[in-house]
């Protein structure tokens, strides 16, 4: 396949973590690089991102406008902001991406569109979530330290408890209306009332229930459910894990040759559940892509 024949050696669907990092690690080895990212990102909520490496407390935004403005040093790179609708594998074996009403081609694609979570379905929380509510003790926890926190919903409950009994002074087990279902550890108390909403109150959130007096928390875990971000992978008809994630292997290929995917999207199918953080991704991304040169770039 000729190199010049087509518009980008790769193109990059996505600019959080993961994209990010692919999109460098093309750069580096002046792969004709386009990174496509329609401007939304899973940690949004979050004011600050912690657990990464240099980077424990920067806002977000701050961490990819630094990563953007390190890509610029490399004259293969292109970025556009501008989102993809469709990625498909012609016969001769070349990636097309459409954005922007236009045809696109590469040699190989990396997907790192990741996902987006939905939250139980209660009054307030949407708004509380990345500050005093939480899914990710490693993410929000420290935070909390020394203060009174709650996990809500029994699905959670077998090992959230455990990890945070270090940090937290008090932990409450918020079934929400159903039987309690993990054995707790002694110390770690329940409450069985349905949850009828949260607010911001004087500890951090201030939970309600439909019977009882209201409880007042550090921080409110829960446990989002997620989906895919972009339809690619369904459109591309690649292997899927129960997880709803796409299958990768330990390069971070997918079942479709030239399609990589990394990030909170992709899922490798000998670890428990898809690691979704920051570095993880990025991480993926940097994986994705050396594989990626590896296999279909090679000159
Ligand atoms: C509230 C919250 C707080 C978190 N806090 C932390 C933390 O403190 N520390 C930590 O390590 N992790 C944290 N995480 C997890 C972390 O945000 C993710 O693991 C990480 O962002 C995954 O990176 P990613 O690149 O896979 O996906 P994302 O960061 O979600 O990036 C996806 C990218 O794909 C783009 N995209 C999607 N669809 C398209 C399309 N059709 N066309 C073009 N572009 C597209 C988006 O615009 C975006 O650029 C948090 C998550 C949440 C929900």
């Amino acid at each position: 396949m000729a190199n010049t024949s087509l518009d980008y050696d790769a193109i990059v669907i996505g600019g959080g973590p993961a994209g990010l990092q692919a999109t460098l690690t093309l750069g580096r080895v002046h792969r004709r690089v386009l990174m496509l990212d329609s401007g939304s990102y899973r940690n949004a909520p979050a004011s600050h991102m912690h657990n990464v490496l240099t980077h424990d407390g920067t806002p977000p935004p701050q961490f990819r406008a630094a990563a953007r403005a390190e890509l610029t040093a490399y004259d293969t790179v292109t970025v556009r902001d501008a989102e993809a609708t469709a990625v498909r594998r012609r016969d001769d074996d070349v990636l097309v991406v459409e954005a922007d009403g236009e045809e696109l081609t590469a040699r190989g694609v990396v997907l790192a569109t990741g996902v987006r979570d939905t939250l139980p379905d209660k009054p307030g929380l949407t708004e509380l979530f990345g500050d005093v509510v939480a899914h990710c003790p490693f993410c929000h926890g420290h935070e909390y330290a020394g203060g009174h926190v709650a996990v809500l919903g029994n699905q959670a409950a077998g090992h959230l408890p455990g990890i945070l009994a270090p940090v937290a002074s008090r932990i409450t087990v918020l079934t929400d209306g159903a039987e309690l279902e993990a054995e707790l550890a002694p110390g770690v108390a329940v409450r069985t009332e349905p949850v009828t909403g949260v607010c911001r109150g004087p500890a951090g959130a201030r939970v309600s229930f439909a019977d009882g007096p209201d409880e007042d928390v550090a921080g409110l875990y829960v446990v989002t459910s997620f989906a895919q971000s972009a339809p690619f992978a369904e459109q591309l008809g690649l292997e899927m894990l129960p997880s709803g994630c796409i299958r990768i292997d330990a390069m971070g290929r997918t079942s479709v040759p030239g399609v990589h995917a990394a990030g909170d999207l992709a899922h490798h199918p000998e670890l428990p559940m898809p690691m979704a953080s920051v570095l993880t991704a990025a991480a993926a991304g940097q994986v994705a892509a050396a594989s990626l040169v590896a296999t279909r770039l090679l000159d």
